[in-house]
């Protein structure tokens, strides 16, 4: 046991040691002029499809953007944008993000795992301090929005991030029509609340199938649940997008469908009013 002035010792540099982390992240954030989070209440809803397709929806709209992938379980992020082949590169204490294209900065705790199968088994500590790190440590620069694709439901990982950046923007929360999805969403909105982070909207992904043969459209969950829910929690509903199978090719691509062909489909037109949603936070500065 380090005897009673080490003790203290080591304790004031723990101090000091945090104290220089809290100013290079206040730093770090001060270049970033908006901070979203994209959430949702359970896995598998589409969460960081949405992510990216938003990031790239707002690097079109002529945003500086960053797209900071901490879904420490299920990193998708490199999958969605085709940079699994991608190793990111430090320069002195600085991690380098990957630049996709022009504005456009990405970082993914995929791009530090040895390979995609390995199961990550942190504790909530180092999974605080990997966040931590992506923040105060990564080159962002300048940016108009730092997206962050965070891992579903309440736990360690957003609550770190939110803890972290201070006080970001709001949260998109993605869920899919379906009851269990909706209850899930309802808490994800009180944790919202209870951390001050504003909800910005709700985001109803898989709504309805639309045959790429015939155009009809089905309804295989039910549809507009996350419309009603949203009116009812009292938070504006950024709309639907359908279960498309060209979200899929898209992301088997790499290539997301919100900039994959010059004619715009449907599906890819109903990240709009998501889209307008961020970019009314920017104008309104
Ligand atoms: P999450 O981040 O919520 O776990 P993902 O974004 O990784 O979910 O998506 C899960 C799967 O669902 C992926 O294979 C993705 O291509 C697919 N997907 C997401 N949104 C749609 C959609 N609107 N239509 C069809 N497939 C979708």
């Amino acid at each position: 046991m380090p005897k009673e002035p080490e003790a203290r010792k080591a304790g004031a540099n723990h101090g000091q040691q945090d104290n220089s982390d809290e100013a290079q992240i206040r730093s770090r954030l001060k270049r970033i002029k908006r901070q979203v989070l994209v959430l949702s209440g359970k896995g598998g809803v589409g969460k960081s499809t949405v992510a990216a397709n938003l990031a790239v929806s707002l690097v079109l709209a002529g945003k500086r953007v960053g797209l900071l992938d901490i879904d420490i379980h299920g990193p998708s992020i490199p999958k969605i944008l085709n940079l699994e082949a991608r190793k990111v590169r430090s320069e002195g204490s600085e991690i380098m993000p990957i630049e996709v294209m022009p504005n456009f900065k990405v970082m993914s705790i995929g791009f530090l795992l040895p390979s995609r199968d390995d199961a990550v088994i942190w504790r909530g500590p180092m999974k605080y301090q990997m966040i931590k790190q992506f923040i105060k440590d990564v080159q962002w620069g300048d940016l108009d929005f730092l997206i962050v694709d965070s891992p579903p439901g309440t736990g360690d990982e957003p609550l770190s991030v939110i803890q972290l950046l201070g006080k970001a923007d709001g949260a998109v929360i993605v869920t899919t029509p379906q009851e269990v999805a909706l209850a899930d969403v309802r808490k994800g909105i009180s944790f919202c609340r209870s951390l001050g982070l504003p909800v910005l909207g709700v985001l109803e992904n898989m709504s309805g199938f639309v045959c790429p043969k015939c155009g009809e459209r089905t309804d295989i969950f039910k549809s507009g649940g996350g419309e009603e829910m949203a009116c009812r929690m009292e938070v504006p509903f950024l709309g639907m997008i359908p279960i498309d199978a060209e979200v899929v090719r898209a992301c088997d691509l790499g290539i997301p469908i919100v900039r994959s062909g010059e004619n715009q489909s449907k599906t890819a037109k109903a990240f709009g009013p998501a889209t307008r949603a961020l970019l009314d936070l920017d104008e309104n500065c």
